[in-house]
């Protein structure tokens, strides 16, 4: 029987909204549902008197991917946003991710050969062949001092365990310079929509039908009867009621701020390393917004504080945990989903329980519309 869509997406975040434009593209008729009072997933923005604010963590795009980028700029135009983190470590400044302009605020280096000799050295003393786990990989990079200054605190406050029981790929993601380039991304494209993120989804769900505040798990039948194919991105383990155990995640907790200052930090984003500080990162939403002179000079400025927390099942998922159990288990769902569950598919960052940056989810979404469409 033919349904009245040919495609439901449940989840209406980059991935969903995405795939729901490619298949209108091919002709397709869509439904876009998310459970959020609002679209756009985590890239949704808010406006705080005239301050854009990325209410679900920051959020820089960035891709090496020339298809991605011109896809993008498809609907907005990108401001000069380069992110340059400031790491603080009891009061003291240090720049990231990690480059000259570290080792020399670390050591005092000036030249590359300098800084590559310390490295060297506290690697040896620390006698590590392969790394085995995060802690090793961090010493075997930029030595024990840039570790247990600028890694540590930070990684072990972020994950809520030991760097010893977490994969050395977590740390991968940052580069290591012997250069002085504070850019904090490796990609050719970089930017933030001058119109903001809702610009963009609204841009992708151009002329399709979508509807907020929805849960698909609490209807799924009346659901299930609206179309003839099914994209889920919400957390796979969640679709199946959790009936082979919980997928691990690490969640966030945000506390956002106005303050009677027109320049609180200098910066978009400062790193909190010591494990004793609360919280992250601080966010300072006005410097997402370089060359914007009436929006940097207003005479107040919006901050975000940025706690990790403990994730239970059905709350925020953000950071799937990358280990054994989970992938294996994730596997599992997955091969349920294929056996039992016809006409459905499972994707997106949550659906394939994998940490994307924004551009690989638009990458991952381009591929799999062409798979399927
Ligand atoms: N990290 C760190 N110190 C920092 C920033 C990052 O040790 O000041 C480590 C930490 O383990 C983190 C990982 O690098 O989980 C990846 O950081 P990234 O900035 O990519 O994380 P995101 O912004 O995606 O949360």
């Amino acid at each position: 029987m033919k349904h009245e869509y040919d495609f439901l997406v449940v989840g209406a975040g980059l991935f969903g909204a995405t795939f729901a434009c490619m298949a209108k593209q091919h002709g397709k008729k869509c439904l876009v549902i998310d459970k959020r009072s609002h679209l756009g997933g985590n890239v949704y923005c808010e406006d705080a008197e005239g301050i854009t604010v990325h209410k679900y963590g920051p959020h820089i795009f960035h891709t090496h991917d020339e298809k991605v980028w011109n896809f993008v700029n498809r609907f907005v135009s990108f401001n000069r946003f380069t992110l340059n983190t400031i790491a603080n470590y009891k009061g003291k400044l240090y720049n990231l991710p990690f480059n000259m302009y570290t080792f020399y605020q670390m050591w005092g280096v000036t030249q590359p050969e300098e800084a590559r000799r310390i490295i060297e050295s506290q690697r040896r003393e620390a006698v590590m062949e392969n790394p085995a786990n995060l802690e090793e990989q961090a010493i075997c990079l930029v030595g024990r001092d840039v570790y247990a200054t600028l890694i540590k605190g930070y990684t072990e406050k972020q994950w809520g365990r030991a760097c010893t029981e977490l994969p050395a790929s977590i740390i991968k993601r940052l580069p290591v310079r012997f250069t002085f380039d504070n850019n904090y991304f490796n990609d050719r494209y970089q930017g933030i929509p001058v119109e903001g993120y809702n610009v963009l989804i609204k841009g992708l769900l151009d002329g399709i039908e979508w509807r907020t505040g929805c849960n698909y798990l609490d209807d799924r039948a009346y659901f299930d009867g609206l179309a003839d194919e099914i994209v889920y991105t919400g957390p796979i383990d969640e679709y199946f009621g959790w009936s082979l155990g919980f997928l691990e995640y690490r969640s966030l907790r945000f506390e956002q701020e106005m303050l009677p200052v027109s320049n609180y930090q200098g910066n978009a984003i400062v790193n909190y390393t010591e494990r004793t500080v609360p919280y992250t990162r601080i966010v300072e939403h006005k410097h997402f917004e370089p060359g914007n002179g009436a929006v940097l000079s207003l005479p107040y400025t919006v901050v975000t504080r940025e706690y990790p927390a403990d994730y239970t099942p059905g709350s925020e998922a953000y950071y799937p945990v990358d280990n054994k159990r989970n992938r294996d288990l994730h596997a599992a769902y997955q091969d349920m989903g294929r056996c039992n569950v016809p006409h459905t598919w499972f994707a997106g960052r949550l659906g394939s329980y994998k940490y994307v940056d924004m551009g690989q989810a638009i990458s991952s979404a381009l591929k799999f519309s062409k798979a399927l469409l």
